[in-house]
């Protein structure tokens, strides 16, 4: 087994309305470094790649990666390269990367190309820069590379933003990272979603993850019965819904909830947009303590004011949502 660290540079259209969607980022960079089970680095690749879709290299791009289009026009075609790369990672890769973008990236280019590889389902990797934010910061908090590299008092170069040098030190503060610890905080890729009616479940022993299928609208999702029942993560008994699922941004719902056997526990809908406009959620659950479970009440008294409030103001302007009245 094989940890592969990749990073990848991309192009993207100077002009948004000629972006395609199928291919909103054209690879043209790959760098990876291979670990052992041990964390050293045994191998190295690095390869540009010829844009097809979008053959000029965005300013944007240009002056962060310093690559020019006349440069690329040189190098081999991504079908080539990838196959390469993906010969190179060998059987059961662990991927590795710097955030949540680089695995979609690279699977939308090998879709977009017609290649044929077989990713694991659901596909899982370590989010290095995650891990990061959990061993050293809050886990919420995600740093740059760079800053993630100077913190660490890591030896560098300043020439951050090429995938090979991003991908080695990636890879340096991955050496860092305590895996006995956070090395069950897996990652998964949404770049493939469960089909309809099935789910993935995951154990990462302080909390659960359920990852859906996609749906048209939030509200066709909130008709699903295991997307509204929560499961308590301990022993994965149906809990009773404490407060109603509400809606603390356009970004997440929360809930709390009571196992008979472990207590109470909080649950978050993470929403999720896709390209053609529908919709997917990753459910979390975690053990309450009173004080969590207390902020979530809080804000769900907040959710209730800015309800009345919005109807207040309805009212006075002579409408209702539903124009009933
Ligand atoms: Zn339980």
């Amino acid at each position: 087994m094989h940890y592969i660290v990749f990073d990848l540079e991309w192009n993207q259209s100077q002009n948004p309305a000629s972006s395609l969607p199928e291919l909103p980022f054209e690879i043209i960079e790959i760098g990876a470094v291979k670990l052992d089970k041990n964390g050293r680095i045994i191998s190295r690749f690095s390869e540009l790649v010829r844009p097809s879709a979008y053959p000029s290299v965005n300013p944007i791009i240009k002056k962060v990666t310093k690559l020019d289009s006349a440069q690329l026009k040189c190098a081999p075609e991504f079908p080539s390269v990838c196959a390469d790369f993906l010969e190179w990672c060998g059987e059961d890769p662990v991927f590795c990367t710097w955030g949540s973008g680089d695995l979609m990236v690279l699977r939308s280019n090998i879709d977009y190309h017609g290649m044929e590889y077989e990713f694991h389902s659901p596909l899982t990797y370590y989010d290095v820069q995650k891990l990061y934010s959990l061993q050293f910061a809050d886990g919420k908090e995600r740093v740059a590379l760079e800053t993630a590299v100077e913190q660490l008092v890591l030896p560098h170069a300043d020439d951050f933003h090429r995938a090979l040098q991003d991908a080695y030190y990636t890879a340096c503060v991955w050496q860092k990272l305590d895996l006995k610890r956070f090395g069950a905080y897996l990652s998964v890729d949404y770049y493939a979603l469960p089909a309809e009616g099935e789910y993935w479940n995951f154990d990462f022993g302080t909390y659960t993850k359920t990852v859906t299928g996609s749906y048209e609208t939030k509200a066709a999702a909130m008709h699903d019965d295991e997307i509204c029942r929560v499961r308590c993560s301990r022993c994965g008994e149906y809990c009773d819904m404490l407060v109603p699922w509400f809606a603390v941004s356009s970004r997440y719902y929360l809930t709390l909830a009571d196992c008979p056997s472990h207590g109470k526990m909080q649950a978050k809908l993470r929403w999720k947009s896709l390209p053609g406009g529908e919709v997917f959620a990753v459910k979390t659950v975690k053990s309450a303590n009173k004080e969590r479970a207390e902020k979530v009440r809080k804000k769900y008294k907040a959710f209730l004011k800015g309800v009345a409030k919005s109807e207040r103001e309805g009212d006075e302007n002579g409408t209702s949502e539903d124009g009933t009245e």
